[in-house]
């Protein structure tokens, strides 16, 4: 066998495993070009953390095996985003493992920590916001990675002003890159994006934010211009959950990703794309994606096709039109990102942590003759809480084990 058939049969048989069987090193090359270590990928800037970013990065989530990541990195991919909350820090590790060893410099982290007892639907903090505690759990996610630092340090679920500027959060915030646990500080934003993006340019101390963007958008001349804002204040903006649920159906014909994932990209404030990728062969056709940006008439039609049938639909959009809808005051996007990660991202443990977010207490569905939500997106709420609402039953063990 040649080498160039070598390495396609190499290549090939790679495609598919999760990561598990991946050693390091395996993949260096097999894709790259002439002269260059690591894959040269199409790139844009991050704002003014100035970090020269490939269209492509990763959202950790999904990876089950530290070969995915190591595989991820020798394919080019720079940028890894991983949550305290995925698997309770077990992910961390699992990140921690798969970077282990190689240049520092050569790769960018980071990390999301929610802080404790926040009510999602106000911003607020049931209990208050302990600054000490927070810099505590950064502490506890750097021992997890095995770094000194992290590059990005982000405040997730940002969305109310109140919350992105709160002053504990802000002081927070401001002291872990004082100590040098981050290089950067960040937001990440599911609902309220464009203001908690505008907040977030304003208060002068974030560098990042990472936003829910995608073709299912409620309002994408507001979106639009909130990232406007946020780049021309010099911060540097990356996507999440810009598939939208396409591909991530609970049943139903396959979608068209390529063709989310570029919708995305026609953005040019938009930097990169976090993708949470389980397989190599999902890694390898998004960074096949990013070399051709331009959108086919085929493309446009999907994506057309796909706002048009919600018959599959697993994606929430945020919006919060339900919240004072339903009279038990059930915090139902929370819990409609939990359906979406069981059946959608097949990810029990982090629908199984989201559900517990949402605080779900019994399951007022039961009780309720008719449901009074009426949903933008046309779901049947009702249906949906009373699937996942079973999931708070199983214990924590079982579901990190
Ligand atoms: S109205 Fe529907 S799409 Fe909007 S947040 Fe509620 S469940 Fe999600
Ligand atoms: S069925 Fe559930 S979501 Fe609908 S109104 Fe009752 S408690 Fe709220």
């Amino acid at each position: 066998m040649g080498n160039n058939n070598r390495r396609e049969f190499l290549k090939k048989g790679l495609l598919g495993l999760s990561g598990a069987a991946l050693a390091p090193g395996m993949l260096k090359g097999s894709f790259g070009s002439a002269g260059s270590m690591l894959p040269e990928l199409p790139t844009r800037i991050l704002g003014r953390t100035g970090i020269k970013t490939p269209l492509i990065s990763m959202g950790t989530a999904d990876a089950t095996a530290p070969g995915l990541i190591r595989a991820a990195y020798e394919s080019g991919i720079k940028l890894f985003f991983s949550a305290t909350y995925y698997g309770e820090g077990k992910n961390e590790q699992l990140v921690g493992e798969g970077l282990k060893g190689l240049a520092r410099d050569s790769y960018v982290v980071g990390t999301a920590a929610p802080p404790d007892g926040m009510d999602m639907r106000s911003g607020t903090f049931r209990n208050g916001f302990d600054p000490e505690g927070y810099i505590r759990k950064a502490d506890a996610s750097l021992k997890r990675f095995g770094l000194d630092y992290v590059d990005i340090f982000l405040f997730p679920y940002a969305g109310k002003k109140e919350t992105v500027l709160h002053e504990g959060v802000l002081k927070a915030m401001a002291q872990l890159k004082k100590l040098g646990k981050t290089r950067f500080l960040g937001i990440a934003s599911h609902s309220d994006t464009p203001e908690a993006l505008r907040a977030a340019a304003d208060s002068g101390i974030y560098d990042v934010a990472m936003i829910a963007y995608n073709y299912k958008v409620t309002d994408k001349a507001a979106a639009d211009a909130a990232i406007e804002y946020a780049v021309k204040a010099g911060m540097g903006v990356v996507a999440m959950k810009s598939i939208a649920g396409a591909g991530r159906q609970k049943s139903g014909p396959p979608l068209n990703t390529d063709a989310a994932l570029k919708w995305v990209l026609q953005n040019q404030n938009m930097a990169s794309i976090v993708s949470g990728m389980s397989t190599l062969e999902e890694m390898q056709k998004n960074l096949a994606m990013i070399r051709n940006l331009k959108m086919s008439e085929q493309e446009l039609k999907d994506l057309n096709l796909t706002l048009l049938n919600n018959e599959y639909e697993l994606y929430c959009r945020q919006c919060q039109e339900c919240l004072p809808q339903c009279p038990h005051h059930l915090d139902i996007p929370t819990i409609m990102r939990s359906y979406m990660y069981a059946y959608g991202y097949k990810n029990t443990a982090q629908a199984w942590f989201t559900l517990k977010d949402a605080g779900l207490n019994g399951n007022p569905c039961e009780s309720c003759a008719a449901c009074s939500v009426k949903c933008a997106s046309r779901f049947n709420v009702r249906e949906k809480i009373l699937d996942i609402a079973r999931l708070k039953d199983v214990p924590q063990d079982f579901i990190l084990s």
